[in-house]
């Protein structure tokens, strides 16, 4: 069994919504103090409200990744409030779709702003906070498009996800003294609120291309996250795990 998460504090950026929901919801069901961010600060409430009604402790903070002082301030807040910053979920992420042909610079800069270096602005904004933690941990929401696969359309965001890892490693390495880990999961096709609009016709295709048959839930990502953040995972660092039902497996 895991250590118990009761009084560490989690940052989840992109914690409104898909994904960072999932996180938070798993985070917050283990105890832990949840901070999620987005810039929407309504939405982030309605999640905070909603995830309380399951008995936890979740708070709503805005904040946009693409900016370095916004980030900071997020992380002060959130130190205040709470008393600490152990964990930080680095999962703020957009997948707008651009062929390659058709792509400008302003698509290219606004996927990697946000994903690439809002990753790297989230991090540094929490490594004061972190180094005080018993045990610092920061967890990043790659993708196994860039890292491992590629997907036509999403060039830019391929090479922001693959971008993270790159950072990531070196991360950890300076990290490592003040046993702080540094890992990422990277997600296959999960069911998100933005996938459900798609239609049954189109999840279902979706599925039918992974082993498992099934698309992966917020959930399946917020469970490797919360390994990758717990006590029993402080010797992991500068690691990867694939979230994807089989998915990259298949020769053809
Ligand atoms: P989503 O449902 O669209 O949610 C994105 C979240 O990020 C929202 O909370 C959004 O809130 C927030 N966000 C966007 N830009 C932000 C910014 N500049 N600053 C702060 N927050 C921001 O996305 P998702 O599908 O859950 O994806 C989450 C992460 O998982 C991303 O990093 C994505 O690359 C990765 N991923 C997803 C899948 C998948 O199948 N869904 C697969 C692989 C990897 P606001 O708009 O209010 O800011």
């Amino acid at each position: 069994m895991l250590s118990s998460f009761q009084g560490k504090t989690i940052i989840v950026t992109g914690g409104s919504k898909g994904i960072g929901k999932g996180i938070a919801r798993v985070f917050a069901k283990n105890g832990a103090n949840v901070a999620v961010v987005a810039r929407n600060l309504e939405a982030a409430e309605e999640c905070a409200s909603e995830l309380n009604e399951e008995n936890t402790n979740v708070m709503a903070f805005t904040g946009d990744v693409q900016d370095r002082e916004s980030m900071k301030a997020v992380a002060r807040q959130v130190f205040e409030k709470f008393g600490s910053v152990d964990v930080l979920c680095a999962n703020a992420g957009i997948f707008p779709a651009a062929n390659l042909e058709d792509m400008t610079n302003e698509d290219w800069d606004t996927v990697m702003n946000t994903n690439a270096k809002g990753t790297f602005h989230a991090v540094q904004a929490c490594i004061p906070y972190l180094k005080q933690a018993e045990y610092g941990r920061i967890v990043i929401t790659s993708s196994i498009t860039g890292p491992v696969t590629g997907y036509p359309g999403w060039s830019h965001y391929a090479a922001s996800k693959a971008a993270q890892l790159g950072f990531m490693r070196t991360a950890a390495l300076e990290l490592a003294s003040h046993q702080i880990t540094v890992n990422a999961v990277l997600p296959g096709n999960v069911l998100t609120e933005g996938l459900e609009g798609l239609g049954d016709d189109y999840l279902t295709e979706m599925a039918s291309a992974i082993p498992m048959k099934k698309l992966g839930t917020v959930e399946d990502i917020g469970y490797a996250a919360l390994f990758l953040a717990s006590k029993e995972a402080g010797f992991i660092t500068g690691q990867t795990i694939i979230v994807d039902g089989g998915q990259i497996l298949p020769e053809n």
